[in-house]
């Protein structure tokens, strides 16, 4: 990078902050497999009338279905809607794909969901162009790679990037200027972080109707008005924001690994070591009170090339058979024909407090009962040394005919996708 250079220091002084979000990412993702799907009212959420949508194409939305609504709803508007059951680990699959794109740009990544992230590519600039031209290589990477749409949002400030991607909808690219104030100012208020249907009638019975006015108002007032929230969106209002994007999030990691004496050869004995760390892993979690936005599996062979996989989880999760699942799932896209294992590593990145205030989507009662038996058997073990409780799986003869879908008796929680590809033990 010159010194001195006059114009770059100014183009660099000015942040590129990019938010990408998938369109429609579960709809998008069966209608891609499956053609018959293709320009129909997709919803992808529970079949049951007591479900919620948490996916609805385009030609669903058009009926005025949206996610989080209640299915019975959805389906009074879009009778005709084809209901589509999720799965997870596809879209997991699909969205580390998405991720190790954004990371070919900037290491600057920070995941926002399963589909979604901020990514500060002002330091990227150099190398691939200005915010815009990062935005379309990767909406075109995204596009050829993963046959899917993504819209992207290029801003000064996290706040804007985030409206714009909202605006670029669908299949989009939305650029701010600098001037950030000038383009949220006549936007309607709905478009404030925080502000939903209850608040926003509040706010317009108070005389204000758009960005502007928020950026405009006293701060008293808008205390009055919002509450504590109200000081703070004002400021974004006015386009002062100045929230780093946090890839620390994925520094911030827990996780566990060991060489072993003998290579593993095969992929039940890999699985089962990958459960040794996953249980470690939701251990610590657990004590530490965080769950994992996601796991990376880390594979060492014998000839010391060292090769992760991630794979980011449907919602953040701490317990041992969620990570464990994501592991083995992620095998497949390890080479594992004729491979000599030397070292294995489970970590959790992505890692956050509580996901109390959170959408629930898909609420697991399943994995809040795995999470309950963790707490207590941690509990278990700092009474009574480490070795006091384990998973019966670690116990037990390396024998392929079981796997660790066994480590508790679940069977609502059979998950069928572990048995495809390489890992072949269930059945
Ligand atoms: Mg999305």
């Amino acid at each position: 990078m010159r010194r001195g250079s006059v114009d770059l220091c100014n183009s660099l002084s000015v942040r590129q902050i990019l938010h990408i979000d998938m369109d429609a990412f579960f709809a998008s993702v069966e209608q891609r497999d499956d053609p018959s799907l293709r320009g129909k009212p997709v919803l992808v959420g529970g079949a049951s009338r007591r479900g919620v949508v948490a996916a609805a194409s385009y030609e669903a939305r058009a009926y005025g279905v949206f996610s989080a609504m209640p299915m019975a709803e959805a389906l009074r508007r879009c009778p005709q809607a084809i209901v589509v059951s999720p799965e997870h680990g596809r879209y997991g699959e699909v969205s580390a794909t998405v991720f190790e794109i954004f990371h070919r740009y900037t290491p600057l990544v920070e995941p926002l969901s399963i589909d979604e992230a901020f990514l500060d590519v002002t330091g990227s600039q150099g190398l691939f162009g200005d915010g815009e031209a990062i935005a379309q290589k990767i909406r075109a990477d995204v596009r050829q790679e993963v046959g899917l749409a993504a819209s992207a949002g290029v801003a000064p400030c996290k706040f804007a990037a985030k409206v714009a991607s909202d605006m670029a909808k669908p299949d989009g690219l939305f650029v701010v200027g600098e001037d950030v104030r000038a383009f949220l100012a006549p936007l309607p208020i709905e478009r404030m972080w925080g502000v939903g249907p209850k608040t926003a009638p509040l706010l317009r019975r108070h005389g204000f109707a758009t960005l502007g006015d928020l950026a405009a108002a006293s701060p008293e007032l808008l205390e009055r008005v919002m509450g504590s929230h109200g000081p703070r969106a004002a400021a974004l209002a006015r386009g002062e924001d100045v929230r780093e994007v946090e890839p620390g999030r994925e520094a911030r990691s827990i996780g566990a690994e060991c060489t072993h004496e003998e290579d593993l050869t095969d992929a039940g004995a890999i699985a089962r070591a990958l459960l040794v760390h996953a249980a470690k892993v939701a251990e610590r979690l657990t004590e530490a009170g965080l769950y994992a936005r996601g796991v990376t599996v880390k594979l060492k062979y014998a000839d010391f090339t060292l090769l992760t996989r991630q794979t980011l989880l449907p919602e953040p999760a701490s317990d041992t058979k969620t990570l464990h699942d994501a592991c083995v799932a992620s095998l497949v896209r390890f080479p594992l024909a004729g491979a000599r294992v030397r070292l294995t590593g489970v970590s959790a990145y992505g890692l956050v407090e509580h996901t109390a205030n959170q959408q629930r989507l898909f609420p697991d009662r399943a994995a809040a009962r795995r999470r309950e038996l963790e707490r207590t058997m941690s509990s278990m073990k700092g009474r009574f040394g480490g070795g006091a409780v384990t998973f019966a799986t670690l116990l037990e003869a390396p024998d392929d005919r079981r796997g660790p879908d066994d480590v508790e008796d679940d069977g609502a929680q059979r998950n069928s996708r572990i048995t495809r590809g390489a890992v072949t033990w269930r059945r």
